[in-house]
């Protein structure tokens, strides 16, 4: 396996953490029957996993477990989410212009692309503009809002408690994908969003599983066919991997996610000190508040991709986000919304640490940047 101290794609996966693959491993051995069967096995195999969504409920502070769904990801449930806001509200659906692609594809099919008003961000934090929320609230028809919780790709937090407090105010209902937040930041207080969605394996919990959160008494299906996740996603359940994911989440949160970012976004700011001061890089969202673990960089000269194939070759693992490449391909509209031109956008980096990520290993990674810049500019 690539050495954990090099792997800078923490945004995209993480590996299972130790205490969720044994839970995995030992549930998948023993808590295989249908938990909608009627033997003893069965509901074993069913209060396992009521019992990891109660756990959850704790983890989330959210007093009635009912409202969790089990899903597997949060491209299946930020799908369901506003497929289901398309059928029950009018109006337009305002979402941030800096979503993940899953819920901008979701809402320009299941609303119609002429209802979808983006809200725009600030080009120096990707932060989007409150103030334009709460006009276009106060003077047009938006019926529900989206605005994730932390960007992909360049960390950008977004101001999800504001945004939650002002749907509430108007009486509009709000989603949150919290998918790059949970694990990194402290869930506690997301159960004040009506609807939330969450993704496993972006902390240590395991591919193909995710959760989100359904309002009160919400009549709700992500899935019609069976009477599963109390008749709200049909489907035979993944209960191995629905208790590991919970396992993964109590662990991260038991590392005091707050001193986690403090300790390790010193890290990072380090490392852009260097890389910034040394070579012509600037960092794309960094004047703004931003996950600890997250730096998006434009390099000063050359395509990504042969940066990228140079830290590999260094066993470094990193990504270039969403952006295009050799001209090819759909611009990424985060990048567009930061005020990046087509040719930037062919220069940027996306580094993500884990929890463990070092100071050290940030400025080796620094080192190998310094390295491949002298490569590129002096080519033997
Ligand atoms: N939303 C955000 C912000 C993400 O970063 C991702 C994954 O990259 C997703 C949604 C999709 O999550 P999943 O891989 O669980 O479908």
């Amino acid at each position: 396996m690539r050495e954990l101290t090099r792997y800078f794609d923490w945004n995209a996966t993480t590996p299972m953490l130790e205490p969720a693959l044994k839970m995995w491993t030992e549930a998948t051995h023993s808590l295989w029957h249908n938990p909608s069967s009627l033997y003893a096995e069965a509901g074993y195999a069913k209060q396992r996993l009521e019992d990891a969504r109660e756990d959850l409920a704790d983890v989330i502070g959210l007093d009635d477990p009912e409202r969790i769904v089990f899903t597997s990801g949060a491209t299946e449930a930020n799908n369901a989410v506003i497929r289901h806001l398309s059928q029950n509200v009018s109006g337009r659906f305002a979402i941030s212009a800096t979503e993940h692609p899953c819920v901008e594809a979701s809402a320009e099919t299941y609303f119609g692309k002429e209802r979808v008003f983006s809200i725009p961000v600030h080009p120096e934090t990707g932060v989007i503009d409150l103030g334009r929320l709460r006009d276009e609230l106060e003077t047009s028809t938006v019926g529900a809002v989206s605005v994730m919780a932390a960007n992909n790709e360049t960390g950008t937090l977004q101001p999800w408690q504001d945004v939650a407090e002002l749907c509430r105010e108007y009486g509009v209902p709000f989603h949150c994908d919290a998918a790059q937040w949970i694990g990194k930041l402290p869930a506690d207080g997301l159960s004040q969003c009506d609807w939330f969605t969450a993704s496993g394996h972006k902390f240590g919990g395991g591919r193909g599983v995710g959760f989100l959160l359904v309002p009160q008494d919400e009549e709700f299906h992500a899935s019609v066919g069976g009477p599963q996740e109390h008749g709200r996603r049909a489907g035979t359940e993944n209960v191995a991997s629905a208790i590991a994911m919970v396992e993964a989440l109590e662990t991260v949160e038991e590392y005091g996610l707050s001193n986690v970012a403090e300790l390790r976004g010193k890290a990072r700011d380090v490392f852009e000190n260097a890389v910034c001061s040394k070579l012509d890089i600037r960092t794309i969202g960094g004047n703004g508040p931003r996950l600890w673990n997250t730096s998006m960089i434009l390099l000063p000269h050359t395509r990504n991709l042969k940066w990228l194939t140079r830290l590999s070759r260094r066993k470094f693992a990193v990504s270039t986000g969403s952006a295009c490449s050799a001209g090819k391909g759909n611009p990424s509209k985060v990048m567009e919304a930061m005020g990046l031109d087509h040719e930037e956008m062919g220069r940027v980096l996306r580094l993500s640490g884990g929890w463990e990520t070092t100071e050290e290993d940030w400025l080796t990674l620094a080192d190998a940047l310094f390295e491949i810049e002298e490569e590129l500019r002096n080519p033997q």
